[in-house]
């Protein structure tokens, strides 16, 4: 396959490691142009960089969950690729853990700041981007996760954040649909994907509740997200699509 995403331009937060790099993977070999982000990781971004070559990639070091990094990622975005068709809103971290009756409000603002506000601001940022540079026209898909769908007990601050991603995507994507702009949104529920973000001593509890008995891996969410990106997917917007081996059959 080739060509599915050809002379699309998509900025892909946290396109340096697990998921995000997956996705940029399954991009760049249907053609697309990638920008890549990450808030700390600039060797990830270096090595994705000289993976795919400097004509297909960008990497821009930015934090997801502040204004002044959209400002940046989608100024150097245009700057080099000229628009913006596709956002893949995938930067996220998971909770630490506590039992909620003892987490801290930092921890919580941490992940619903990231996990959450980091999808507003993304989401804002990106549909004015479309709207200036494409024609109002695009693609934005939310990685949420089952954990949106359904509660996960050891991360209550990671669960409502996800839902909070997911109905977000929703009432997104019936504004623009209703106001006529051609910019969709979807969201995208991976279930267990072998990523830094699952905790090494859960791993063997985390594989008994695996139907088809193992992890996912970031190519799995990188074929869907090339799906929703493309203009195959042109009559899909407001919903969810779970790749999760089939945990929530
Ligand atoms: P990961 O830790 O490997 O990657 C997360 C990426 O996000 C990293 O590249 C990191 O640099 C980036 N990031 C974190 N905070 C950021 C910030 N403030 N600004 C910019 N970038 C930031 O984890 P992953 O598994 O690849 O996770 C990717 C997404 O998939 C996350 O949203 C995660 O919640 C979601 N998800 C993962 C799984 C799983 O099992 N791995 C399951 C469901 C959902």
């Amino acid at each position: 396959m080739a060509d599915r995403l050809k002379d699309k331009v998509a900025i892909i937060t946290g396109g340096v490691a697990g998921i995000g790099l997956g996705v940029a993977e399954c991009y760049v070999r249907e053609g697309a142009k990638v920008v890549l982000t990450a808030n700390h990781n600039v060797d990830g971004g270096k090595k994705a960089v000289a993976q795919f070559g400097d004509d297909k990639a960008l990497f821009v070091q930015m934090d997801v969950a502040t204004e002044e990094g959209w400002n940046k990622v989608i100024k150097e975005t245009i700057a080099k690729f000229g628009k913006l068709d596709i956002l893949v809103n995938n930067a996220g971290i998971g909770g630490d853990g506590s039992p909620i009756e003892n987490m801290s409000l930092d921890n919580w603002n941490k992940v619903i700041n990231v996990n959450l506000t980091g999808n507003f601001l993304g989401v804002k940022a990106a549909i004015n981007a479309m709207k200036d540079t494409n024609g109002g026209h695009g693609s934005i898909i939310n990685v949420s996760s089952v954990a949106g769908l359904v509660g996960l007990p050891m991360a209550p601050d990671y669960s409502a954040s996800k839902g909070g991603t997911r109905m977000f995507s929703h009432a997104v994507a019936l504004s623009l649909a209703q106001r006529k702009i051609d910019i969709r949104v979807n969201s995208v529920h991976p279930g267990w994907i072998d990523t830094s973000i699952v905790p090494e001593q859960a791993k063997a509890a985390i594989l008994q509740t695996i139907p088809v008995g193992h992890m996912g891996e970031p190519k799995d969410i990188g074929e869907i997200c090339v799906y929703l990106g493309s203009e195959e997917s042109k009559y899909a917007n407001g919903a969810e699509f779970t790749v999760d081996g089939g945990v929530r059959a």
